[in-house]
């Protein structure tokens, strides 16, 4: 069975423990390959060699670092096909996405912060009168840790790891354990490309163990988390007495509110996008949607009718919309909110069922499910569930629909459905997330920041703020003589 190793120094190599855990294909229920479990003596290993390197990489020239950053994303590229293969076998989701989004997006990634970094400049100060010149140095950090979830694996993966590479750092990488094909792939990529050895590791195995190591390790000065809030409170707990750059992307409960003034049938198409896609495992799918009453009835109608066209099937059949969920424990988790939801006094509207793909009896499959909730304040409405499942209610004003929009843990993104431009500006500025669509969803230029408020995180991803995260601020305060 095929062998997930660990990538450090430049090569493959197996775990210090010795043992494997299962990696499962969730499209059919079977372990297919065997993941490296590794512990912090990997991690130290990892460490070194990062460290080694660090000198040299730091001191490469921006052109050359980019060159090299470049060819990554143009071999990403180049192998799409069987990076889209993989990913779709990993993670269930639909062969025609993976192709379509994931491993462009890595690609993209990569291409995006290699040229980001060529534009990469600082502030200078001048104290006139004082004789006095400042200007901001802005240095690589040293060894970071780059830590990523499941959902939108290589995609995630590599929105860390650019950035931190371009700006100079030496990087230790760990992919979910629960995907990570794609990043087993890129090490080889790596070699292709150039990449001197030592300055990306990737060590794979689980979050309490592998994760943990790199957040604990004291000379790894940033960590970089994309997953979970319960993980990055553990996170920032761990990281906080050594006083580590933190930048935490975490769980999102967006808001999705729909205008009767809104363009109604690319509303209507988009929000199915932004409902199901990718099995509803995306952070930024709006999950709560929000309608005004007088469009709610027909809204309701329009809705569940084309969420029941949707395809669940087997991520490489073609027609396929809705694959695998990730594994039989998060399928479990999400199927569990439906059994909520009726406790609740909800009303499932369509869905709600597993589904037996033939040929694929053993995977994760869940209808898209859509539950009419009745109040905001709901279990279903408040927790994550990251998966095909969202809830729909009818609003009367617009304040009702920010109070609802607003009242959360979370405060990642929301989408707005309106054509009314006063509205726009109004809901924009008051509604609390880090990013508002407005008649768009998942619409992303990378120049762009990225992150959540409240319980989604801390930091922003993206642009020149990665490029910010990955450096320290160094100023530089010169006395002149006339
Ligand atoms: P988790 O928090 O379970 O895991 C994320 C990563 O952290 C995995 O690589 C995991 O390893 C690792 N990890 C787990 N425990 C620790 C630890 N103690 N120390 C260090 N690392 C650890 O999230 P999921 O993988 O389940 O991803 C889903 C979550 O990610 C959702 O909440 C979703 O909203 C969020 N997310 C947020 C995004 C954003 O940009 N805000 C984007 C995408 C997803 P392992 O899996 O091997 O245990």
């Amino acid at each position: 069975m095929k062998k997930i190793l660990n990538y450090i120094n430049g090569t493959y190599c197996e775990p210090f423990s010795g043992d494997w855990l299962d990696n499962y294909n969730p499209s059919k229920g079977e372990v297919y390959s065997k993941i490296a479990y590794s512990s912090s003596e990997d991690v130290e290993k990892a460490y070194e060699a990062a460290k080694e390197a660090f000198p040299s990489w730091s001191n490469t020239t921006i052109e050359e670092r980019s060159k090299i950053l470049l060819k990554i994303a143009t071999l990403i590229e180049e192998n799409l096909d069987s990076l889209a293969e993989a990913e779709a076998l990993d993670n269930g989701k639909p062969l025609s996405l993976a192709k379509a989004v994931d491993i462009p997006r890595a690609s993209s990634n990569f291409r995006f912060f290699a040229n980001a970094i060529t534009q990469f400049a600082s502030e200078a100060h001048e104290s006139v009168g004082l004789n006095t010149m400042n200007f901001t140095l802005r240095q690589p950090i040293g060894v970071v840790g780059c830590i990523s979830p499941w959902n939108l694996p290589l995609y995630l993966f590599t929105w860390k790891i650019a950035p931190a590479l371009a700006s100079g750092n030496t990087v230790i990488a760990k992919p979910s354990e629960i995907t990570p094909m794609t990043a087993y792939l890129l090490g080889d990529i790596c070699i292709k490309a150039g990449l001197p050895k030592g300055v990306l590791n990737i060590v794979h195995g689980t979050g309490p163990s592998a994760g943990q190591a790199i957040v604990a390790h004291p000379n790894i000065k940033a960590i970089s988390f994309t997953g979970g809030t319960a993980t990055g409170e553990h996170i920032a707990r761990t990281a906080a007495p050594m006083f580590k750059k933190l930048s935490l992307e975490l769980g999102g409960k967006n808001p999705n509110l729909i205008f009767a003034d809104c363009n109604y049938d690319k509303m209507l198409s988009v929000t199915l996008k932004s409902s199901f896609a990718n099995q509803g495992q995306i952070c930024l799918c709006g999950s709560r949607i929000f309608v005004e009453k007088s469009i709610y009835s027909k809204f309701k109608e329009d809705f569940v009718s084309k969420v029941k066209e949707l395809k669940v099937g087997n991520p490489f059949d073609g027609d396929t919309t809705i694959g695998a969920l990730v594994s039989k424990s998060h399928l479990e988790k999400v199927r569990s909110y439906i059994d909520l939801a009726k406790e609740e006094g909800s009303k499932i509207l369509c869905g709600g069922n597993t589904v037996t793909v033939e040929g694929s009896e053993n995977g994760y499959y869940l209808e898209p499910t859509v539950i009419e909730v009745n109040n905001n304040d709901c279990r279903v409405n408040q927790e994550e569930i990251f998966g095909p499942i969202v809830t729909i209610m009818p609003f009367e004003t617009e304040d009702e629909a920010l109070q609802m929009a607003n009242n959360v843990k979370y405060g990642l993104s929301a989408t707005l459905w309106t054509n009314n431009l006063d509205r726009t500006m109004r809901l924009s500025k008051r509604i609390e997330a880090g990013i508002i669509w407005v008649n768009t969803w998942l619409n992303r230029d990378l120049r762009t920041p990225f992150g959540g408020v409240k319980n989604s995180g801390v930091g922003r991803e993206g642009g020149f703020e990665a490029l910010k995260f990955f450096t320290e601020a160094k100023n530089i305060c010169i006395k002149y003589d006339e």
